[in-house]
């Protein structure tokens, strides 16, 4: 067993980084970076950037330092050939195991010599709430075009070819709260959110968009007619102009039931994140040579489109060719999230043959 990448992870996951708080590992990663790499350094941003010079073309890996809540505390055991946490708080292992082959990797670089490409790590911040490491990440330092995520809950194996466009919305309807006794004094957003639910359509739209409210508020107190109505919600799609359309349609129908109800309406989309898909000639080329290391590591690759975001969407944007590959995880986001300790190996296995000529 590769004790060194296990020690390490279970290392980087003892490392508080809820999202916010990661001054922590960001030193930690710099300190245990010096005089590993040819170069390791925070941009203004607090992202960590470093750099291991080599032959033929460059290629990065990125990982999100932060975790999300109940993040603090992670106390790791093993357990039947699995890291887990004690039960009281998530693992870390998103995104901590992509960390940890990264770490495994410049140590392997240090210590064998071996003939590899210039590789460039991007450690970045606040992924969990908005990617925002990533979006304010010093560009310029990046000699890259090419490189590799491992945020996906999927085995070891997955490349990820496509994921969506995102926007998340908030809108607040006011009508007028009255008493209970008062019913005419009153306009009910109650009437209108039952025509919204009859109107609007929720879950899959088309093969390619997804609709869903997560968040409905209204009243506070039983003898109170409510007066407004809170909702939030997001669009997702493939396809950009399929989620343009479809926020159109809603859009309109919104509109049309303010207008009916004789309500007010504060509306707001924000684009939260840019979509992307791999069928240029680049990235194809790109994907069967992904196929083929992991074929060296003795793994089946599955091409998959996912509908969660992470910070690939954010570099595909930028002009870089960003895949997003399988990590080995299961249960993120939840106190039973676990990594199998020979998925964690093959992960590194395949980033080492990743960063081969
Ligand atoms: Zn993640």
């Amino acid at each position: 067993m590769n004790n060194n990448l296990v020690d390490v992870f279970i290392k980087l996951v003892q490392i508080d980084s809820v999202t916010g708080y990661e001054k922590k590992i960001t030193d930690f990663l710099v300190s245990y970076l010096k005089g590993m790499v040819d170069i390791v350094k925070k941009d203004s941003y607090g992202n960590v950037y470093a750099r291991i010079d080599g032959e033929g073309k460059p290629i990065f890996f990125a990982s999100h330092m932060d975790t999300v809540e109940p993040g603090r505390g992670i106390k790791p055991k093993i357990k039947k050939g699995y890291i887990v946490s004690d039960g009281t708080t998530i693992l870390g292992a998103d995104n901590k195991v992509a960390i940890a082959g990264m770490l495994e990797i410049a140590r392997l670089i240090k210590k064998s010599k071996v003939l590899h490409r210039p590789v460039e790590f991007l450690f970045t911040l606040s992924e969990e709430v908005g990617n925002y490491g990533a979006i304010n990440f010093d560009y310029s330092m990046l000699r890259s075009k090419l490189g590799y995520c491992f945020d996906t809950s999927r085995p070891v194996g997955t490349i990820v070819d496509a994921s969506p466009f995102y926007e998340r919305f908030d809108i607040i309807i006011k009508g007028k709260a009255a008493h209970a006794s008062l019913p005419e004094q009153a306009n009910n957003v109650l009437f209108f959110l039952a025509s919204l639910l009859k109107e609007v359509p929720l879950g899959q739209l088309d093969e390619d968009t997804i609709l869903n409210i997560g968040v409905l508020q209204s009243g506070h107190v039983r003898n109170t007619i409510p007066g407004e109505l809170t909702f939030k919600g997001e669009i997702r799609s493939f396809v950009e102009s399929s989620l343009l359309h479809h926020k159109e349609i809603v859009l309109k129908k919104i509109h049309q039931l303010v207008k009916k109800y004789n309500m007010q309406i504060v509306c707001e989309f924000v684009r939260e994140n840019p979509g992307y898909k791999h069928t240029d000639k680049e990235s194809l080329r790109a994907i069967k040579n992904i196929e083929k290391k992991m074929s060296l590591c003795g793994l089946k690759p599955k091409i998959e489109s996912v509908w969660g975001v992470s910070d690939a969407n954010i570099f595909n944007e930028r002009g870089l060719i960003c895949f997003n590959l399988g990590d080995g995880t299961e249960h993120p986001h939840t106190t039973n999230e676990r990594i199998s300790i020979s998925q964690l190996m093959t992960l590194a296995r395949l980033m080492t043959q990743l960063i081969m000529p």
